[in-house]
């Protein structure tokens, strides 16, 4: 099976922290090569999170930012690359946004031919556009990979109906639509993303990765997380 799996820049920093934390890293490439060594073909969308965001660098124009934002997304493809090689896994990235030699052009028959020699597919440069989210080219590259499934890795283990880090009340919902999501205003995704979902038929299962062993069962069809369908 197929799967695109987004990871956020703090996965690789640690919540609120910058640049690269080595034990989270660690983590990241358990976790990933655990469903690798399963047969599951990976796709990885990272964030730029621990580098940049956009809309944090307030004084410059929305556009320069998100282009800032973006190359951060090239540097921890690259980083993620390398620590994945180094612990045996292979590992390719793609991106139309910068021309580098460990970055190949997006192209389908090259992302064929990847999936089958069990190398995960790390896609740089979000959508390559500024004004997008990594969320929205998650899908995107999902569709490209043709994998009908996306893994929202967040520090959460669902969708609750309000913030459970806020209210203890909340409540966990474990099966939605996107339409259910957009109407209860919920922050799974940004709209841009729910759309593309619904779109091209996608569906996202977002987790709490950080739980050892949730990525496997997720994919495994255990019932952990939240799931959230065309
Ligand atoms: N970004 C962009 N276009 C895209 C994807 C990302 O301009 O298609 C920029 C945007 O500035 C964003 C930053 O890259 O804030 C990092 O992406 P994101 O905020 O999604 O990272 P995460 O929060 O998942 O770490």
């Amino acid at each position: 099976m197929r799967v695109l799996v987004k990871l956020s820049g703090e996965a690789l920093s640690g919540e609120g922290g910058r640049g690269f934390d080595p034990e989270r890293v660690d983590y990241i490439v358990t976790e990933i090569k655990s469903v690798v060594e399963e047969g599951f073909k990976i796709g990885i969308v990272v964030g730029a999170g621990n580098l940049f965001r956009g809309v944090e660098l307030k004084n410059l124009t929305m556009a320069r930012a998100d282009q800032i934002g973006l190359l951060g997304t090239v540097m921890n493809s690259i980083y993620l690359k390398d620590i994945f090689e180094r612990s045996g896994l292979k590992a390719r990235i793609y991106s139309q946004i910068v021309n580098l030699p460990d970055v190949e052009r997006v192209n389908y028959d090259s992302i064929e031919s990847a999936l089958r020699e069990n190398s995960i597919l790390i896609f740089a440069g979000g959508t390559s556009n500024p004004f997008f989210t990594t969320d929205t080219a998650a899908v995107l590259r999902a569709q490209e990979m043709k994998a009908k499934l996306v893994v929202k890795a967040t520090k959460v283990d669902g969708v609750y109906d309000k913030d459970p880090k806020k209210f203890p009340d909340a409540k966990k919902i474990p099966h939605l639509t996107f339409s259910e999501a957009m109407k209860m205003g919920l922050k799974v995704m940004d709209a841009e993303a729910f759309a593309l979902c619904k779109k091209l038929g996608i569906t996202v299962k977002v987790i709490n990765f950080f739980e050892p062993g949730t990525l496997l069962k997720a994919l495994k069809g255990e019932d952990v997380g939240s799931t959230v369908v065309p």
